[in-house]
Formats: C-alpha cells, sequence, structure tokens
C-alpha cells in the first residue's frame, strides 16, 4: 500500500497542478477574450530567438474585413530596443501588440521574429517569449501570491517577493489583511487599478520574458510611483537588452525611447528619436506641445486608495 501510494499522491499532486494550469489558461484567455481561431500551424516548430526583432511586412488586418484598421504596414522593431508606439485615440496602436501575440492572424502580409514568420511558430513558443502589461490586467480569483507566482511557476516564494519589490508593490501587499496570502480577483478584495498594473508589473518581471510589451501599462498610477516603476523597466529593458515595446499616450512617459513610431489611421506617420521628431514639426510636434501645455497644469492624483 505505502508503495503504490507515493506514486499515486505524486500523480495526484500532478493531476491537481495540470488542472489548476489548464484551468489558469481558460480564465486567462476568458478575460482577456482570446479569438480561439487562431490556432498552431500543422508543422509549427518551436520559435528560434537569435537577436529579438520584430518586422511587419505589408501588413493588413481588420476586426471586421470591410473595416480595416492596419493598413498595409511596414515596421521593424530592432532588438534589444525601447520602442513606443503613439498615434491618435483607435488608429491601432494596440491592434499591433494583439497581431504580436496571435491573438489575431494578420490578413494580408507577415509579421517575422527573427525572419520566421509567426504563424509558422508554436502559439505557445510565441507566447513563453512574450510578455505584455495590457490596460486592464486580468486577476486569477486566487491570491496575491498565486497572481504574481503565475509568471513563473518554478520560482521561489523570495523570487516572487523580489519582483514584487522591484514593481513597487511588496510594501503595499505586506499590509494587505492577509499580506501575500490576501485573496483578489471577482470573489476577493477589490484593488486599485494602479495596484493592478503593479502586480502584472511583477508577473512580467518574474517571467522575464525576450519580449516586453506594455500597452498604458501605468496609466493608473500616481506620476510619483510611475516615473519610479518606469525607471525601473527601463534599466531592465537596457540591462538585459530586451525588446521592449510601450503603447503610450503620455509622451512624458516615452519620450526617451530609442524609436518613437507615430501611428496614423493604420500606418506610420513618422518614426524617429523624440528630438528628430520635434526638429520636423509634424504630428509628434503637435501632439507634443498640445500635452506639455496640459501638464502645465496641476493634476490630481489618479491611483485611488483600496477598496475592502
Ligand atoms: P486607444 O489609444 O484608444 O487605446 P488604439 O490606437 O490602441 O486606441 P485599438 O485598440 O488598436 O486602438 O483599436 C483600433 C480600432 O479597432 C478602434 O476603432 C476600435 O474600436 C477597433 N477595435 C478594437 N478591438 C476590436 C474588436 N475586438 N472588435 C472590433 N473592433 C475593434
Amino acid at each position: 500500500v505505502f508503495q503504490l501510494s507515493v506514486p499515486l499522491n505524486f500523480l495526484g499532486s500532478m493531476y491537481r497542478e495540470l488542472r489548476q494550469s489548464l484551468l489558469d489558461m481558460e480564465t486567462l484567455f476568458n478575460l482577456q477574450k482570446v479569438n480561439v481561431q487562431v490556432k498552431d500551424a500543422p508543422n509549427a516548430k518551436p520559435l528560434a530567438l537569435t537577436k529579438g526583432e520584430i518586422k511587419f511586412e505589408n501588413v493588413s488586418f481588420g476586426y471586421r474585413p470591410d473595416r480595416p484598421i492596419i493598413k498595409n504596414l511596414n515596421l521593424t522593431i530592432p532588438a534589444g530596443k525601447k520602442i513606443a508606439i503613439v498615434g491618435p485615440s483607435g488608429c491601432g496602436k494596440s491592434t499591433i501588440l494583439r497581431l504580436l501575440f496571435r491573438y489575431y492572424d494578420a490578413q494580408q502580409g507577415r509579421i517575422l521574429i527573427d525572419g520566421q514568420d509567426i504563424r509558422d511558430v508554436s502559439l505557445d513558443s510565441l507566447r513563453r517569449a512574450i510578455g505584455v502589461v495590457p490596460q486592464d490586467t486580468p486577476l486569477f480569483n486566487n491570491t496575491i501570491q498565486h497572481n504574481i507566482h503565475y509568471g513563473n511557476l518554478d520560482a521561489t516564494q523570495e523570487q516572487v517577493h523580489e519582483a514584487a519589490r522591484r514593481a513597487h508593490i511588496h510594501e503595499s501587499i505586506v499590509k494587505f489583511p492577509d499580506g501575500y496570502e490576501t485573496m483578489v480577483g471577482e470573489r476577493g478584495m477589490m484593488i486599485s487599478g494602479g495596484e493592478k498594473q503593479r502586480l502584472a508589473v511583477a508577473r512580467l518581471i518574474l517571467k522575464d520574458p525576450p519580449f516586453l510589451f506594455f500597452d498604458e501599462a501605468t496609466s493608473a498610477l500616481d506620476t510619483h510611483t510611475e516615473q519610479a516603476l518606469l525607471s525601473h523597466i527601463n534599466s531592465l529593458v537596457k540591462e538585459k537588452r530586451r525588446t521592449s515595446v510601450f503603447v503610450a499616450h503620455r509622451l512624458r512617459t516615452i519620450y526617451d525611447s530609442d524609436v518613437i513610431i507615430v501611428l496614423r489611421e493604420g500606418n506610420v506617420a513618422e518614426s524617429g528619436s523624440h528630438q528628430q521628431l520635434i526638429d520636423s514639426g509634424g504630428l509628434y510636434s503637435e501632439l507634443w506641445s498640445a500635452q506639455e501645455t496640459m501638464f502645465a497644469e496641476p493634476k490630481e492624483e489618479e491611483d485611488e486608495g483600496v477598496a475592502l
């Protein structure tokens, strides 16, 4: 009996873990409204990373065929650099990230990572290589610990805490009623938008993927926390030479990017460094002037407190 119970216990715990991770995937997919039509190609191979360069070649895409959102887009995101995508609301910035993560496939053209069409690589290897901090982070109905740990299930407790410290959320967590064991999500404690964003950053730090995508990832933070978090993210990107893409409205958060891509109606209107774009006096310089005037006014802090 004893001899048998060991492997059975082992299998039991494997089963529980597997079931949990399947449930997690399901939750994540439901939460992120993933299009389940996108599937592995029959001979899909794992993504082979060499440099970390992304290329869009003549990419066109619309959620509905009669309403194109991305129009014949050509774009190179150089390896190991910090790239920003900016532009008017609705011009397709988030759509570019969704196409890269293969939530949807382009209707025309192709997206290459280190020369490989992302439709030819396995979804699993593609998504493992990418970490996203979305506009609205989905949380599992589980503990704070689990919500961060999900980024890398092999990480130790200490690594989870370290990631939380780096994401400037550890101090808040230890003040929650049950610390890291506090339940969050629909049935747990309500946490603010800013805390959710920092949890997502902690999850990303723990995952430590080669590609980092931030979609308005710090928009709910107060200016002080946002600056602290951005400077940490910047050093992470620089030290580890991660290819990172920031979608942002507030140009102050991205003006130091290596390349800024200004999108208009699904295509590149202009691109370059902050200084180049200011000097050329186009759309970016107009947006910059408008925001500088706006931010000259005193601004209220946005990170609301914890609602219990
Ligand atoms: P914002 O700056 O406001 O976040 P964005 O530039 O990131 O905007 P996208 O989110 O990429 O814009 O959306 C581009 C267009 O596609 C918008 O007109 C939007 O309404 C539309 N759109 C986005 N998601 C869907 C969807 N799932 N189904 C249909 N249309 C969509």
